[in-house]
């Protein structure tokens, strides 16, 4: 049976090693082509947008696709909407895979808002330093308050043009642990961290260190989730496929 995942997350490659060798699964791992040198799953993978919905109904019609998996980022809104309207097309089963958000603990101290510019503002009027992890894409609006000093942190270098300009960059791929990000926000003397709702264990540490340190941090929050049907993790992934399969006799 043959699956397209669609990845970019540890979600995704975690499902493609689950279904590595796991007859009578064929999975097909899609990327949007965003990282330059991506780990990738020992499964055929292909990389790029497909075009919109009708590139993604017609690939899943050329290539015989008989489920497919919306393994994106919680923040990926139009992969989400262009997955579910395609394989409504294509008639073609779908699943979404959605981790769940980091939800607040005792002595965090989180201002969470709607929008990466509603972020910019809560950083405030005064100059402060600021870890910021929100993706190498969504670096353009912190342009807009450049008084204060950015420390950057990205898979891949971001491009100069999108930086504010008092910003230094660091590229580090997670999964990070809590002493490595403790010991970054003391030696930068972090005042504030920036980051996206996005969830998850790899990239955590960093509030649980900012915690450890009092430090505030502006989350910025989900967007609406993807439709029904949803899980929140590969093992319920893994059932709904086994489920696809019996459904097909396969
Ligand atoms: P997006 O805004 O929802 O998607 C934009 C376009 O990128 C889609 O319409 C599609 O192009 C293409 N695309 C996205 N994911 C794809 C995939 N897995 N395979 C093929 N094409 C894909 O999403 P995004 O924010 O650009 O995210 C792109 C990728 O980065 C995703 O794989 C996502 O999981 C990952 N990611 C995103 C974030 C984030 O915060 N958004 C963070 C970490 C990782 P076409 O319309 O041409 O098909």
């Amino acid at each position: 049976m043959k699956v397209l995942i669609l990845g970019g997350t540890t979600e995704a490659s975690a499902l493609c090693r689950a279904l590595e060798d796991a007859p009578p699964f064929r999975p097909v791992l899609s990327l949007a082509g965003r990282t330059r040198a991506p780990t990738l799953p020992a499964v055929p993978a292909r990389r790029g947008g497909f075009g919109g919905v009708p590139g993604l109904v017609e690939y899943l019609r050329r290539e015989g696709i008989e489920a497919l998996i919306d393994a994106t980022h919680p923040f990926a809104t139009q992969m989400h909407a262009h997955a579910a309207e395609a394989a409504r097309e294509a008639g073609v089963p779908r699943l979404a895979v959605l981790r769940p958000p980091w939800r607040p603990v005792d002595g965090d101290r989180w201002t969470e808002v709607g929008s990466m510019a509603a972020a910019v503002e809560a950083l405030g009027p005064a100059p402060r330093r600021v870890f910021l992890t929100v993706g190498q894409g969504e670096l353009a609006p912190f342009r807009d308050a450049p008084w204060h000093d950015y420390l950057v942190r990205s898979v891949e270098p971001p491009d100069p043009a999108a930086l504010p300009p008092r910003a230094r960059c660091i590229a580090a791929r997670g999964p990070f642990h809590q002493d490595g990000e403790h010991a970054l926000l003391r030696s930068e003397r972090i005042e504030v961290v920036v980051t996206k709702n996005s969830g998850g264990t790899a990239v955590a540490p960093k509030l649980a260190a900012a915690r450890a340190l009092g430090l505030p941090v502006v989350l910025v929050a989900r967007p609406p989730p993807p439709e029904p049907p949803v899980v929140a993790g590969v093992p319920a992934a893994l059932e709904w496929l086994r489920g696809q399969a019996a459904l097909r006799g396969v």
